[in-house]
């Protein structure tokens, strides 16, 4: 998944142009930029590569989530539906603008199932935020047909799968706003950065006016500009900007890449009949960020991780005891401890996530996702197979 791996000149002239001028914001100063403007260039690559009329850039991916959620007016007592199993970035953003996280049960795609989304709407009900965790996706189309049925949003974290498609979109341009992030593990990386993209005006107009403190972005002068509303600096820099438009120009060649490897070692696991691979939708095509697979029960899937590392296979991930990506360890989440004092109607919606979730415990608990790197070599990404299988027959020899 990293872009990192691909940082080279490419990323180096696109700052160069910036550092040459010296205007590292992104309004302003239009007289000393040279015509540089990287900000804007990123979001109008962004947009033509999403297939989307608009596109906003902001500072990473927890802000795009944030001034998305703050365009669709979702507020203090609203609910937002959002997985078990994603980064904690998710419920940040909700909590940041007065809505309550409710936590929602996922299935074998790893993502939200449609019914236990259902079953959680509630008249507070504003948003369905599935998250295309590893490179591949929410079934859209199930999320699509609730969210019109119960007139609710569709916002889709695409921070971990840019680049996967559905039904032929790119993710993300599905649902009303799909949101990126450009942070350093990423598949495109700006350093720090994020995106949202949408084909409503009306959203893009509020995400350009709030990401900027709500200023109208009217006229010329900066100064004299109004605020029409409230809004915050979540702004992204030309130098970030900079790298992110060089990345971005790779993303083709990062998913080529990616396909390859990801098909490699796939077909290499598939001689052992104890592993099976993530569900993916009808329709969706991968980013093929991550090799997603399960064991057939919770323990195989902890002895299989632990012989991964033995046998030298680097960054992969049991997500069940992970700190950041599932909610068993967001204990300051089901806990609520916050520095500043979060709302009554907060605190009473997140007492809904005290429950249990048999499904997501079921799947997560057997499930190990390898990172997929781009910069391989082919004789290392056989080497990686070969180790992989070793790995996994060592565990099912054993039992
Ligand atoms: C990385 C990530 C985010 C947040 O992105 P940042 O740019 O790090 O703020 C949000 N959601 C998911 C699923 C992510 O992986």
């Amino acid at each position: 998944m990293p872009g990192f791996e691909l940082f080279g000149a490419e990323e180096k002239k696109e700052v160069q142009d910036v550092l040459d001028n010296g205007v590292l914001m992104r309004y302003g100063f239009d007289g000393n930029r040279n015509g540089h403007h990287k900000a804007l260039e990123l979001e109008k690559d962004l947009a033509t590569r999403m297939q989307t009329d608009y596109a906003q850039v902001v500072s990473s991916g927890t802000a795009a989530l944030t001034v998305a959620l703050a365009c669709a007016g979702v507020g203090s007592g609203d609910e937002v539906i959002m997985p078990t199993f994603t980064f904690v970035a998710s419920f940040e953003a909700i909590l940041s603008v007065g809505a309550t996280p409710i936590l929602c049960d996922v299935d074998d795609t790893l993502t939200l199932a449609p019914g236990a989304v259902e079953a959680l709407i509630t008249d507070k009900t504003k948003v369905v935020m599935p998250v295309h965790m590893c490179g591949s996706m929410a079934d859209l189309k199930a999320m699509k047909a609730i969210c019109k049925k119960h007139n609710l949003i569709l916002l889709e974290d695409a921070c971990q799968a840019i680049g996967g498609t559905y039904e032929g979109k790119p993710l993300g341009s599905y649902g009303d706003m799909g949101c990126f992030s450009f942070d350093y593990v990423k598949t495109v990386t700006a350093g720090e950065g994020g995106g949202l993209i949408t084909n409503s005006k009306l959203y893009a107009d509020r995400a350009h006016q709030y990401q900027d403190h709500g200023h109208d972005h009217i006229g010329t002068d900066r100064g004299a500009e109004t605020h029409p509303f409230l809004g915050y600096n979540y702004r992204l820099s030309e130098l970030h900007a900079a790298v992110g438009i060089a990345q971005l120009r790779k993303l083709d060649h990062t998913l080529a890449l990616q396909k390859k490897n990801y098909t490699l070692l796939r077909d290499a696991l598939t001689i052992i009949p104890e592993v099976t691979f993530r569900r993916v939708p009808d329709g969706g095509e991968e980013s093929y960020a991550f090799l997603t697979f399960f064991l057939p029960d919770k323990e195989s899937a902890m002895e299989a991780h632990k012989a991964l590392g033995l046998h030298g296979v680097d960054a992969c991930f049991y997500w069940y005891y992970n700190n950041w990506h599932y909610y068993k360890k967001w204990e300051h989440l089901l806990n609520p401890t916050s520095l500043h004092k979060l709302s009554e109607e907060q605190m009473q919606g997140l007492q809904k996530n005290n429950s249990s979730y048999a499904s997501s415990d079921a799947w997560i608990s057997r499930t190990v996702s390898c990172l997929i790197k781009v910069g391989w070599s082919d004789a290392e990404v056989q080497e990686r197979a070969s180790k992989m299988v070793k790995a996994l027959q060592s565990v099912f020899i054993i039992n």
